[in-house]
């Protein structure tokens, strides 16, 4: 269920459209006072924010610009300012939609949902790597591993050097590619640094780490991983 906020300093409006939203099964915070509304966001995580302009302590813009500094979260502005310039400053300090009072609160309603399925559509999906027919799953997102449903801990570096190479499964890359790519080209370190982690990894996640199913060994070439994986919502 989606979090809202809304801001907006007339009781009236603020009370009909968290109303609308809550019978739209939509899950509502509710906030007068514009210096009040930014500690929430800051404090809370919210999906949506409905936005007035004029606002007591700190105008809807002074919000906007600084939810901007830390956060994407769909902000749609809900204001009297109806002039095309004030229209022009909603959306360039960061607004993703404008509406003008008076307003019909099933417009309202209606692109809100458009704003959060735009938004859910553009969030990077938390991807699941699955190896060795499910055996092996890798969360990208926690930096999890588990094996036969037991969790794995891999360093920081095993798992930045796995990532290399699950992310092209069919490519070969060599010892100073797997350095550049998982550690950036200012590492310092020589190639057979390469060979030591990737022992650690067979060691941790191969049934049989002398005969490896998972990272193959191309030898005078560099590592491959040997595998077919999906992704996964
Ligand atoms: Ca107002």
């Amino acid at each position: 269920m989606a979090k809202i906020l809304i801001v907006e300093d007339e009781q009236e409006i603020r009370e009909l459209v968290s109303a609308y939203l809550r019978n739209d099964q939509f899950e509502v915070d509710a906030e007068e006072d514009g210096k009040m509304a930014l500690n929430r966001i800051k404090s809370n995580h919210y999906d949506l924010i409905i936005l007035d302009l004029m606002l007591p302590s700190l105008s809807g813009e002074k919000i906007c610009e600084e939810v901007r500094t830390f956060s994407n979260v769909p902000i749609l502005m809900l204001t009297a300012k109806s002039d095309l310039s004030d229209k022009v400053f909603g959306f360039r300090i960061g607004a993703d939609d404008y509406l003008t009072k008076p307003f019909e609160p099933i417009e309202l309603l209606e692109r809100v949902r458009a704003l959060l399925r735009r938004s859910q559509n553009d969030r990077p999906k938390a991807t699941l790597l699955r190896v060795l027919n499910g055996r092996i799953l890798i969360d990208t997102e926690s930096l999890r591993v588990t094996k036969d449903g037991v969790e794995i801990p891999l360093t920081t570096n095993e798992f930045k050097i796995l990532m290399v190479l699950l992310s092209n499964p069919n490519r070969v890359f060599s010892r100073d590619e797997i350095i550049e790519q998982a550690f950036g080209m200012e590492y310092d370190s020589f190639d057979r640094a390469i060979d030591t982690h990737i022992k650690n990894i067979r060691a941790k996640l191969e049934d049989d780490s002398k005969h490896p199913m998972m990272i193959k060994t191309i030898y005078g070439a560099g590592y491959r991983a040997e595998l077919t994986y999906d992704t996964e919502a």
